[in-house]
């Protein structure tokens, strides 16, 4: 019998990627029980090199090196794909074109869970580049229907620079979390009815505890629907 397996492309950053580990890993064992876990393989980037070709805005290089790992793991014996973080998923395409498995995206899981709970109108957090460019607002809107709303300008500045220099660092801060609450605060003001945690840092820092509406945690929704197609598989 030939069993499936998870490709997981991580290291962007680590402190994210394992927590796909541990969501993958405890799903399947509460699905099966007893010992079971997860077949999966993991190409974990040093996320130093990739910060340094989204600062110089070199995304064909960084295009290349996501496609170099997506091959590895074909090659391994992955069955599908899984980005490990948002941000990257601007290079989806050039993921998916570069090898004959599927690729998972975190966008679709996330706004079909949104989808599912019947909101529309919704607040973005994530990297300047989630929040700012179209390949992850567009495919909400475009494919899903969805009111997407960002921070203001100081708002998104404030949540871009706590991802770079704290959370992706294993920095988890107080005062950041309270200056997170004040901007999910003001994306409800503005009509928000749940708020996307947009980068897969950021349910570390924040939780369903710290928002009056609901958060739709990515890291969570997309492990989760990688454990669907798994066990379905
Ligand atoms: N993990 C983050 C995200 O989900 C940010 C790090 C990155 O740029 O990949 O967007």
């Amino acid at each position: 019998m030939r069993y499936a397996v998870i490709g997981l492309i991580g290291g962007m950053s680590w402190e994210s990627s394992a927590e796909y580990y541990r969501i993958i890993n405890r799903a399947v064992r509460d699905r099966l029980g007893g010992t079971h876990s997860a077949r999966c393989l993991m190409w974990s980037f040093d996320f130093h090199d990739i910060e340094e070709l989204q600062t110089a805005g070199d995304w064909d290089a960084a295009g290349d090196v996501l496609a170099d790992a997506a091959l590895r793991l074909q090659a391994g014996g992955a069955d599908f794909l899984l980005i490990c973080t948002n941000t990257m998923h601007k290079l989806a395409d050039r993921v998916t074109a570069s090898v004959q498995i599927p690729l998972l995206h975190i966008a679709d899981c996330t706004a079909e869970a949104i989808q599912r709970a019947g909101l529309t109108r919704i607040g973005l957090l994530g990297t300047r580049f989630t929040m700012e460019q179209d390949f992850y607002k567009g495919r909400l809107i475009d494919g899903f229907g969805l009111d997407v709303i960002v921070p203001d300008t100081a708002g998104r500045k404030l949540v871009h620079r706590v991802i770079y220099d704290e959370l992706v660092q294993g920095i988890i801060s107080e005062d950041s979390r309270k200056a997170y609450i004040t901007v999910i605060d003001q994306l409800v003001a503005d009509g928000a009815e749940a708020i996307i945690l947009g980068c897969t840092e950021i349910t570390l820092l924040v939780q369903q505890q710290h928002s009056a509406v609901p958060l739709f945690d990515t890291t969570a929704l997309h492990a989760q629907a990688a454990v669907e197609r798994y066990l379905g598989a």
